[in-house]
Protein backbone atom coordinates (compact mmCIF):
# COMPACT_ATOMS: atom_id res chain seq x y z
CA UNK A 1 0.00 0.00 0.00
CA UNK A 2 1.49 3.15 -1.16
CA UNK A 3 0.48 6.79 1.19
CA UNK A 4 3.01 8.69 -0.45
CA UNK A 5 1.19 11.23 -2.52
CA UNK A 6 1.60 10.78 -6.45
CA UNK A 7 2.29 14.35 -7.69
CA UNK A 8 0.81 17.29 -6.47
CA UNK A 9 -2.20 17.66 -8.46
CA UNK A 10 -5.67 17.02 -7.08
CA UNK A 11 -4.49 16.50 -3.40
CA UNK A 12 -6.58 16.19 -0.75
CA UNK A 13 -6.32 16.07 3.09
CA UNK A 14 -8.31 13.73 5.27
CA UNK A 15 -10.82 15.23 7.49
CA UNK A 16 -10.17 12.56 10.23
CA UNK A 17 -6.69 12.76 10.45
CA UNK A 18 -4.89 15.32 7.55
CA UNK A 19 -3.13 12.46 5.64
CA UNK A 20 -2.83 13.77 2.57
CA UNK A 21 -3.45 11.58 -0.87
CA UNK A 22 -4.82 12.00 -4.27
CA UNK A 23 -8.34 11.94 -4.67
CA UNK A 24 -7.53 8.57 -6.78
CA UNK A 25 -5.63 6.92 -3.56
CA UNK A 26 -8.32 8.13 -1.33
CA UNK A 27 -11.22 6.40 -3.47
CA UNK A 28 -8.91 3.07 -4.32
CA UNK A 29 -7.65 2.69 -0.80
CA UNK A 30 -9.59 4.92 1.85
CA UNK A 31 -8.36 6.64 4.47
CA UNK A 32 -5.56 4.77 6.04
CA UNK A 33 -6.02 5.62 9.07
CA UNK A 34 -9.64 6.61 9.31
CA UNK A 35 -11.10 3.79 7.28
CA UNK A 36 -12.75 1.90 10.32
CA UNK A 37 -15.65 5.07 10.88
CA UNK A 38 -15.27 6.91 7.19
CA UNK A 39 -16.39 4.72 4.58
CA UNK A 40 -14.06 6.15 1.66
CA UNK A 41 -12.98 3.74 -0.21
CA UNK A 42 -14.52 3.17 -3.85
CA UNK A 43 -16.96 5.90 -3.17
CA UNK A 44 -15.54 9.13 -4.56
CA UNK A 45 -18.72 11.02 -3.22
CA UNK A 46 -17.46 10.16 0.10
CA UNK A 47 -13.99 10.97 -0.68
CA UNK A 48 -15.32 14.57 -1.41
CA UNK A 49 -16.87 14.41 1.99
CA UNK A 50 -14.41 13.33 3.90
CA UNK A 51 -11.21 14.39 2.55
CA UNK A 52 -10.49 18.84 1.71
CA UNK A 53 -8.21 20.40 -1.17
CA UNK A 54 -7.93 23.27 1.02
CA UNK A 55 -4.85 22.63 3.40
CA UNK A 56 -2.04 24.27 4.53
CA UNK A 57 1.46 23.27 4.77
CA UNK A 58 3.20 19.55 4.64
CA UNK A 59 5.21 17.10 6.60
CA UNK A 60 6.35 14.02 5.56
CA UNK A 61 5.87 11.41 9.13
CA UNK A 62 8.02 8.56 8.39
CA UNK A 63 8.59 7.25 11.96
CA UNK A 64 5.15 8.13 13.59
CA UNK A 65 5.92 6.59 17.13
CA UNK A 66 9.23 8.98 17.11
CA UNK A 67 8.53 12.25 15.88
CA UNK A 68 8.18 14.93 17.62
CA UNK A 69 5.88 16.10 14.98
CA UNK A 70 3.81 13.66 15.35
CA UNK A 71 3.56 14.61 19.28
CA UNK A 72 2.51 17.76 18.44
CA UNK A 73 -0.02 16.67 15.44
CA UNK A 74 -1.39 13.83 17.91
CA UNK A 75 -0.58 11.59 15.52
CA UNK A 76 1.90 8.96 16.59
CA UNK A 77 -0.85 6.09 15.99
CA UNK A 78 -1.13 7.18 12.55
CA UNK A 79 0.31 5.58 9.30
CA UNK A 80 3.34 7.18 7.73
CA UNK A 81 2.82 9.54 4.85
CA UNK A 82 2.33 13.21 4.01
CA UNK A 83 0.20 15.54 6.59
CA UNK A 84 -1.29 18.08 6.47
CA UNK A 85 -0.66 20.76 9.53
CA UNK A 86 -4.12 22.58 9.02
CA UNK A 87 -6.74 21.62 7.12
CA UNK A 88 -10.34 23.56 6.52
CA UNK A 89 -13.79 22.04 6.77
CA UNK A 90 -15.16 19.62 9.25
CA UNK A 91 -16.32 15.77 8.78
CA UNK A 92 -19.80 15.12 8.09
CA UNK A 93 -21.83 14.30 11.31
CA UNK A 94 -22.54 11.03 10.72
CA UNK A 95 -18.27 10.32 10.23
CA UNK A 96 -17.75 12.04 13.91
CA UNK A 97 -20.99 9.85 15.54
CA UNK A 98 -18.95 6.92 13.92
CA UNK A 99 -15.78 7.83 15.45
CA UNK A 100 -17.49 8.21 18.90
CA UNK A 101 -18.93 4.94 18.84
CA UNK A 102 -15.59 3.72 18.57
CA UNK A 103 -14.44 5.76 21.58
CA UNK A 104 -11.98 7.94 19.03
CA UNK A 105 -12.64 11.87 19.80
CA UNK A 106 -12.97 14.03 16.45
CA UNK A 107 -10.39 16.79 16.32
CA UNK A 108 -10.86 19.89 14.07
CA UNK A 109 -7.64 20.04 12.29
CA UNK A 110 -8.79 23.54 11.16
CA UNK A 111 -5.88 25.55 12.97
CA UNK A 112 -5.94 28.60 10.24
CA UNK A 113 -9.15 30.12 12.23
CA UNK A 114 -6.71 30.53 15.83
ZN1 LIG B 1 -7.87 9.89 7.70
Amino acid sequence: MDTVPKGLRSLRACLGCSLIKTIDQFELDGCENCNLFLRIKNDRDAVMRCTSGNFDGMIAVMCPEDSWVSKWQRISKFTKGVYALSVSGTLPREAIKDMRSQGITYRNRDTSQR
